[in-house]
C-alpha cells in the first residue's frame, strides 16, 4: 500500500469510532488543492535540467496551511498527499491554529553543488510564490532542507512578492529570522512524549536501552537529549547502515565521526544492517528517517515494549496491528514530531510581531503544549480502549470536522 493509502486507512479507523458522516469522510480525504510543476535549473557544466517540483494543501480549516519541503528521490505526489494529510492532523493534534500542506522536489540533493541548490530552491519560490504566504501556506524544512535552504526560500519570496516579515518560511537560521530552539525542537518534543510515556510504564531512564533508525536533524537532537538524561542509546543508524553497542553508544562522539567520515557505520561499533537494527534488542525503538520501514515482515520481530514514532509515517497499518496484537505502544508521528511544527508555529508568531523569544521562552511554550497533548491522547486511549494512533486521529479529526463546519 502507498503511504497515502496507509494515512487513509488511519482516517477510516478513527472515522469508524467517531461515527463520522459519509459526506465529512469524503471532504477530509480530498486535499483542497495539488500543485504540480517543472523547475528548471542550470547546472554548474551549462545545460539545464528539469526537476520535478510539488505543493499539497491539504486543510485550511483550521489555519494556514503548513508543512515542509523535502528534497528526495522518492518524492511523489502520493507521498506528498500523506505527509500533507498527517501535518493537518498534526496540527490538530497540537491544536495550533494551522492546517496541513506539504511540498518538495524529487531529487537528490547530494548531487548537487551548493549554487545548484540554490537555485533549485529558488526556483521552487518562484513556481509557488502566488500560492503561499504568512496567511496562506507557510512552508518548512524536511528531510534534506536545511536553515540555508529557507533562508534562500525566503529571500526569493521577499524579492518577488515585497513581502520581507519573514513569515513564510519557518525554520530559518536565526540572523534571518528564525526561531530560537527550531532546530532542536523536533527532537525536544518527542522527549516530551518519551518522559510521558516512560512515567505511565514506570520505565527507569538508566536501565532503558533505545535504538534509533535515521541520525539526521531529529534523530540527532532526539538522541543528545535522551543520552543526557540517562537513556542508554544501544543502536544507531542513517542511509548508510547502523550499529550497535549493548553498552551504549556516545551520540556527540558519533556525529563527529558521521561528519567527518560520512556515516555512523564508520564508527567503531558493531554493524548492523540499516533494517536488520530494527528488529535488536531495546526497550523503545525510535524510527527517524523516513515512511513504511515497520511493516507486516518485520513488525512480528520487533523486540522493543514502545515504537516512538519521530519519522512521519514509519509504520504501515498491517504492522500497528501485529504490533498492537503484541502489546507494543506505538506513539504516533501526529504527537512524537508535533514539537517541530510547533515551534514553526512559534516562529510565524515571533516573525508577524517582530519579536525574538529566547529559547528559554521558546521552550516554556512547547513543553505545556505537548505535555498536554500527550494526555489527551492517552485519555481518550483509555476511555475508549483503542491504540494510541486511533486516539490521537479521533482528537484531530474531530477538531477539523467542527473548524469545517
Ligand atoms: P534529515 O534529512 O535531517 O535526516 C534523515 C536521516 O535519515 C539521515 O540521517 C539519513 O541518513 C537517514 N536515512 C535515510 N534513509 C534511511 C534508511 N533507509 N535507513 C536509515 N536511515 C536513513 O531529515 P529530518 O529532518 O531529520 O527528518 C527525518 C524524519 O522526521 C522524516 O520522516 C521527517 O518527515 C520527519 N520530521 C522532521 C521534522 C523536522 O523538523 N525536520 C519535523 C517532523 C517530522
Amino acid at each position: 500500500m502507498s503511504a497515502f493509502d496507509n494515512a487513509m486507512t488511519q482516517l477510516g479507523l478513527a472515522a469508524e469510532k467517531l461515527g463520522l458522516k459519509e459526506s465529512d469522510i469524503l471532504k477530509l480525504r480530498e486535499p483542497n488543492k495539488v500543485y504540480e510543476f517543472d523547475i528548471p535549473v542550470q547546472i554548474d557544466d551549462g545545460y539545464e535540467k528539469i526537476f520535478n517540483g510539488y505543493r499539497v494543501q491539504f486543510n485550511n480549516a483550521r489555519g494556514p496551511y503548513k508543512g515542509g519541503i523535502r528534497y528526495h528521490p522518492q518524492v511523489d505526489l502520493d507521498e506528498m498527499k500523506a505527509l500533507a494529510f498527517w501535518m493537518a492532523i498534526k496540527t490538530a493534534v497540537v491544536n495550533i491554529p494551522m492546517g496541513g500542506g506539504k511540498g518538495g522536489v524529487s531529487v537528490d540533493p547530494k548531487k548537487l553543488s551548493k549554487s545548484e541548490l540554490e537555485k533549485l530552491s529558488r526556483g521552487w519560490v518562484q513556481k509557488m510564490a502566488e500560492h503561499i504566504g504568512p496567511r496562506k501556506d507557510v512552508p518548512a524544512p524536511d528531510v534534506n532542507t536545511t536553515p540555508q535552504i529557507m533562508a534562500w526560500m525566503s529571500d526569493e519570496y521577499a524579492k518577488l512578492t515585497n513581502d520581507s516579515s519573514g513569515a513564510t518560511f519557518t525554520g530559518k537560521p536565526l540572523d534571518k529570522g528564525g526561531s530560537e530552539g527550531r532546530e532542536s525542537a523536533t527532537g525536544q518534543g518527542g522527549f516530551y512524549c518519551l518522559d510521558e510515556i516512560t512515567k505511565r510504564l514506570s520505565m527507569n531512564p538508566s536501565q532503558t536501552c533505545i535504538i534509533i533508525h535515521g541520525f539526521g536533524n531529529v534523530g540527532f537532537h532526539f538522541a543528545r537529549l535522551v543520552h543526557d538524561a540517562g537513556y542508554k542509546i544501544v543502536g544507531l543508524s542513517d542511509s548508510k547502515g547502523g550499529i550497535y553497542n549493548a553498552d551504549g553508544l556516545d551520540v556527540d562522539d558519533v556525529m563527529r565521526v558521521k561528519k567527518d567520515k560520512g556515516s555512523v557505520i564508520n564508527y567503531e561499533a558493531e554493524k548492523i544492517g540499516g533494517s536488520a537494527i530494527l528488529e535488536k534488542q531495546c526497550d523503545i525503538l525510535v524510527p527517524a528517517a523516513l515512511e513504511n520501514v515497520i511493516t507486516k515482515d518485520n513488525a512480528d520481530k520487533i523486540k522493543a515494549k514502545v515504537v516512538l514514532e519521530m519519522a512521519n509515517g514509519p509504520t504501515t497499518p498491517e504492522a500497528d496491528k501485529i504490533l498492537r496484537d503484541k502489546g507494543v505502544y506505538v506513539v504516533p508521528d501526529v504527537l512524537a514530531n508535533a514539537g517541530g511544527v510547533t515551534v514553526s508555529y512559534f516562529e510565524w508568531q515571533q516573525n508577524l510581531a517582530s519579536e525574538h523569544w529566547s529559547e528559554s521562552d521558546v521552550l516554556a511554550k512547547l513543553e505545556p503544549i505537548m505535555r498536554k497533548s500527550f494526555n489527551a491522547v492517552w485519555k481518550a486511549h483509555e476511555e475508549h480502549n483503542i491504540d494510541l494512533r486511533t486516539a490521537a486521529f479521533m482528537l484531530a479529526v474531530k477538531r477539523i470536522v467542527s473548524a469545517m463546519k
